[in-house]
């Protein structure tokens, strides 16, 4: 496995990293295990606290430096690279201000004696992390795990090694033990032996179906927990009394922020008939606006994807939709004139349940739009996907929208607004999206032992 910086808009590799030697690996194993044991499980919420609020304020400190590396290692454009490090910076934050409240023991109504339940820290966790939010991501596994006592060692995506150093460095820099935050350059094989070794307790891995059934089925074979952050194919529902420029303002931001590549994107534009030519024609007309360049220069409106090889990717998802059949309303080819990793702003329609495209996640900027009949019939095929993670309604009336919402079969759904996520809002989905939740209480609550202790 070759952990490689490159950057997606000019193709120039900025840097290459070694993977760690299984030797090394094993001695940050047991430094990690011993740092539990010895040490970490131990320290006081209030220990913690100071840890994690002095990593929230380098990360801000930090922000110009971070958010530069986000851009250059994977393409995002700045002004969303420092929002994702102050993001990444108020969950850490979040973590230090609620753990405490979060974890604290549960006195039971029990007709004898006494009963509390405890929540006690597991051990030596392993976060399998992905590139497309570098900080983000390893934050909301970090955060709430190192908050509840455990410790935690992380195997970023190969092409962001940079930004994966950069948050060990500032989670140390903070006064956390070296040993209870490792990065890890390794292999999918010494994955496979981490998630083996008793001294691993449980893992999260954050990325595509392919990864999460590998490493989850391991984790089962060693009858460990896991969670699963995966792919989706959030259905954005317009219904005819939805205010209009709120939900064009909403589907430009949520098809193409990150460059599409979110996993809670807005991918399938679900419009009812009355207003679908209306929708249409402006949204098209907002998505020719987009000016591809530079991530670093703030005038870029395009950001690049996040390699050459993501490109290839959706320009042949883009190819086999339309050979079933799919009609592109606009562009469906990589932008000319350009080195980098750029995908034009495309618009796929006509796309039937036949058509591969319609069970799969375009991760870029591609909108994939269908006309529906009425409520009835886009709640039907919102679901019809093998994903669950996310959705919009956009209508005037929260009661109908909260009855669309209550009908959409994902992990979240967003009234009025394309999906975000914030702290202190649960994330995570069901069907092929995954399992179990980051962020808020939940988040916090996945890899703790909820002992019960009974006095009779
Ligand atoms: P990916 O290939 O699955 O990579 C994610 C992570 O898993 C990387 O660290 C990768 O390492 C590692 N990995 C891949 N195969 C593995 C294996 N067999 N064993 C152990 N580790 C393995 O995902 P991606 O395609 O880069 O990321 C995009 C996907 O992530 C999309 O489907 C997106 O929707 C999803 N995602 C989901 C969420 C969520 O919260 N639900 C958030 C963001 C992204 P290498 O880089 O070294 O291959």
């Amino acid at each position: 496995m070759a952990y490689i910086s490159t950057n997606p808009f000019n193709g120039k590799v900025l840097q290459r990293f070694d993977d760690v030697g299984d030797a090394a690996l094993q001695q940050k194993l047991q430094a990690a295990h011993d740092c539990f044991g010895t040490h970490w499980r131990d320290t006081s919420f209030e220990q913690r606290r100071t840890v994690m609020k002095q990593a929230a304020a380098l990360m801000r400190e930090r922000a110009p430096q971070l958010a530069e590396l986000v851009s250059l290692e994977m393409g995002k454009l700045i002004a969303q690279s420092l929002g994702e490090v102050a993001l990444s910076a108020a969950i850490l934050d979040y973590y230090a201000d609620h753990a405490e409240a979060f974890l604290a023991p549960e006195v039971l109504p029990t007709s004898r004696g006494t009963a509390v339940v405890e929540s006690q820290p597991l051990g030596v966790l392993l976060g399998v992390e992905p590139w497309n939010y570098p900080y983000y991501q390893i934050a909301r596994f970090a955060a709430p795990n190192l908050m509840a006592g455990n410790v935690v060692m992380v195997k970023h995506a190969s092409n962001v090694p940079q930004c994966a150093q950069a948050f060990e460095r500032l989670m140390h820099d903070a006064g956390l033990p070296q040993a209870a935050y490792t990065n890890l350059f390794i292999s999918t094989d010494q994955v496979a032996g981490l998630i083996d070794d008793p001294r691993v307790r449980a893992v999260a891995l954050t990325g595509s179906e392919r990864a999460g059934a590998v490493v989850a089925a391991r984790a089962a074979q060693n009858l460990k927990k896991s969670t699963l952050e995966l792919g989706g194919s959030d259905a954005f529902i317009v219904l005819e009394d939805a205010d209009m420029a709120l939900a064009l303002k909403h589907a430009v931001a949520g098809r193409m922020g990150n460059a599409g590549q979110a996993c809670t994107a807005s991918k399938r534009f679900i419009v009812v008939d009355a207003v679908a030519d209306a929708f249409l024609d402006k949204f098209q007309t907002a998505l020719s606006a987009f000016v591809p360049g530079d991530p670093l220069d703030k005038a870029t409106t395009l950001a690049p994807l996040s390699s050459a090889a993501a490109l290839d990717t959706l320009l042949r998802q883009v190819d086999e939709a339309v050979a079933h059949g799919a009609r592109v309303l606009m562009g469906g080819q990589a932008v000319a004139g350009l080195p980098g990793a750029f995908m034009q702003p495309t618009v796929l329609t006509d796309i039937d349940a036949a058509n591969p495209a319609y069970a799969q996640e375009f991760f870029g900027p591609v909108a994939l739009f269908f006309r529906v009949k009425d409520e009835a019939a886009a709640v039907k095929l919102a679901n019809d996907s093998p994903f669950g993670l996310g959705g919009s309604v956009f209508t005037t009336d929260i009661d109908r929208g909260r009855r669309v919402a209550r009908a959409i079969d994902t992990g979240m759904v967003f009234i009025n607004s394309a999906a975000a996520s914030a702290p202190e809002l649960p994330f995570g989905g069901v069907k092929n999206s995954g399992y179990g939740r980051e962020l808020s209480r939940a988040g916090i609550l996945e890899f703790v032992n909820r002992k019960l202790i009974r006095v009779a």
